[in-house]
């Protein structure tokens, strides 16, 4: 299932798997002056082409937030109808060239969004220019290690891939680096924004006033965990007092999203970046 929604010259591609005819989880791409960002999961590939005809939409360059399976799953068949080189940080060549199999994804990611099909990719540069838009690239770890944020200066639009969500978004997967991703939020923060594009969101906030919460919100959550460290209470016991209990998201992907990765991320200090 999909919808078109538009904000000015910004179309955005919003689309959802299902499971007996309800939307799973959303995921969004977008569409500017012939620039799509990201191109959605296996699941969605058909709305995604089906949504490109209906708004007769040229695809004429494709560049990614991040190589997970619900961002890059559209680019194969991009590939083969509209000619187009797909581009990523470079550290996502290889997620572009070789996508987890659907073997290697958990079932949770298998039934959610399923495994992309390999592409060739090409390393992004400084800039990406279209039509009059010139977007800056902005490496933005921690969600992901070659995630990018997308930087409009003169328009105010930031695309900020994965890293918004939500305000007091609270659960993380094992495999994310939080206290990288804060530091991320923290540079795309104080950016003067003006519209705030989230790859996963419905709302478009209108300035960074929703991550500049998020960023207080985690640097609290951070606090606060390292005070009840010092009295000796283990993470799952600081998790459980700071976040509350486990929720559906825990359950259905058995702990690789969950409070307590968020947690322990947190904790964790901010390693070498070669680690990311
Ligand atoms: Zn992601």
């Amino acid at each position: 299932m999909y919808q078109i929604d538009r904000f000015g010259p910004v179309v955005r591609i919003r689309m959802a798997p299902t499971f007996l005819g309800r939307p799973l989880l959303w995921v969004n791409a977008f569409w500017v002056a012939g620039l799509l960002i990201d191109s959605g999961c296996r699941h969605t590939v058909p709305d995604l082409l089906q949504a490109i005809e209906q708004e007769g939409l040229r695809v004429e360059q494709l560049v990614h937030t991040h190589t997970d399976e619900d961002h890059i799953a559209g680019t194969a068949e991009l590939v083969r109808r509209f000619g187009v080189r797909p581009r990523v940080h470079a550290l996502g060549l290889k997620g572009l060239t070789i996508p987890e199999t659907k073997k290697e994804l958990q079932l949770y990611r298998r039934f959610f969004w399923g495994a992309a099909e390999p592409s060739r990719g090409e390393a992004l540069g400084d800039f990406v220019e279209a039509g009059t838009y010139r977007f800056e690239v902005i490496h933005t770890p921690g969600h992901a290690r070659d995630h990018i944020a997308l930087w409009e200066e003169r328009e105010g639009w930031l695309f900020s891939g994965d890293l918004m969500l939500s305000p007091r978004h609270d659960r993380v997967r094992s495999v994310e680096e939080p206290a990288v991703a804060l530091e991320s939020m923290r540079t795309l923060a104080a950016l003067p924004v003006r519209q705030l594009f989230c790859s996963h969101a419905w709302r478009v906030h209108e300035s960074a006033e929703p991550l500049k919460h998020k960023v207080t919100f985690w640097e609290r959550l951070r606090q606060d965990a390292a005070g009840l460290q010092s009295q000796g209470l283990s993470v799952r016991e600081i998790t459980r007092r700071l976040l509350g209990k486990n929720g559906f998201m825990e359950w259905a992907t058995l702990g690789d999203v969950s409070k307590q990765n968020l947690v322990n991320g947190l904790l964790r200090a901010v390693g070498d970046p070669q680690r990311l």
